[in-house]
């Protein structure tokens, strides 16, 4: 066999081997859904030039075995800038790939931290700091506490104007939790009408937030001053601070949830603290 025709033969199944790979390439990031990334389309465009690159250079190499060694030098290092050039792009479709993907985990971990619909905390990450938040205090000595609400016969709210007017309440009082809310204060939704503040400061310091929560929530959630509302809205909170009996989080919560239970049973649209009559 002579040099050419071992030339040709490597050029052919050089040149097979990247097409199959390429079909195979298109195929799975078909047929296997996780591979939908792929088709990024900055990247795709780089895996394309890359290529058509790859084959000019097949080609140059075909022309150089035909011809040579007459276009020999200025064929190869034409063959040689392209086969640098194939590196270079899919080098750089693996690098839009890798961005691309650590954005998206990126927007994936915020939307699971955010409640969607008011953009306070979720539950999820409330629950987190929370317990960070909690065993920091305990180290410190500092003190805790916690403020529990739950929107008042929201049902019934629900029920009569429908859920998308219900929604608009939901957003109205957290929004009332939030302009009132101090820096260090962690403001969540915990699931549906019910929310919670966890802050630094005493049993006293939380019944007064929650007093002026209360008092906003009543200001602010009114059909006259917000057009979405269309009944007035009042909210029950309970109140509680971190001490020997409530010396976890879920004895935290608890306890501010026993506190807007009494609440409710007193007439609803009020604040109790634990110890307190
Ligand atoms: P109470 O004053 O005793 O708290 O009575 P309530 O009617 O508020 O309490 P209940 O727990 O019976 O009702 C809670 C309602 O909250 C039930 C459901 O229709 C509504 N709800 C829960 N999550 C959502 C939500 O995301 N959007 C809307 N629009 N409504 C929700
Ligand atoms: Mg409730
Ligand atoms: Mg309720």
């Amino acid at each position: 066999m002579t040099l050419q025709t071992i030339t040709l033969i490597e050029v052919i199944s050089e040149t097979v081997s990247i097409m199959v790979g390429t079909v195979v390439f298109f195929l799975v990031q078909r047929l296997i859904p996780g591979f939908g990334f792929l088709l990024q389309r900055r990247a795709l465009r780089f895996i394309l030039a890359a290529v058509l690159f790859f084959l000019a250079a097949q080609i140059l190499a075909l022309v150089e075995t035909v011809f040579a060694p007459a276009t020999s030098l200025t064929v190869t290092l034409l063959e040689d800038f392209a086969e640098v050039f194939v590196i270079v792009l899919a080098a750089l479709a693996a690098v839009i790939l890798y961005r691309s993907e650590r954005q998206d985990i990126a927007s994936l971990r915020r939307a699971a931290d955010l409640d969607e619909l008011t953009a306070l905390s979720s539950r999820a990450f409330f629950r987190r700091a929370a317990k960070r938040r909690l065993t920091l205090s305990q180290e410190n000595g500092l003190p805790l506490a916690c403020i529990v609400l739950d929107i008042d016969d929201f049902k019934a709210y629900n029920d009569e104007f429908g859920h998308e007017a219900g929604d608009r309440a939901l957003v109205c009082v957290a929004r009332a939790m939030q302009d009132l809310a101090r820096a260090d204060d962690h403001t969540a939704r915990q699931g549906g009408e019910e929310f919670v503040v966890l802050m630094n400061g005493s049993l006293q310091d939380a019944v007064t937030v929650a007093e002026r929560i209360r008092l906003r929530v009543e200001e602010a959630c009114s059909p006259g001053r917000d057009e979405g509302l269309l009944r007035q809205i009042t909210v029950s909170l309970g109140v509680a601070r971190l001490s020997d009996k409530a010396n976890t989080l879920e004895g935290l919560l608890n306890a501010a949830d026993q506190e807007m239970y009494r609440a409710k049973r007193a007439g609803k649209n009020r604040a109790f603290a634990a110890g307190q009559e």
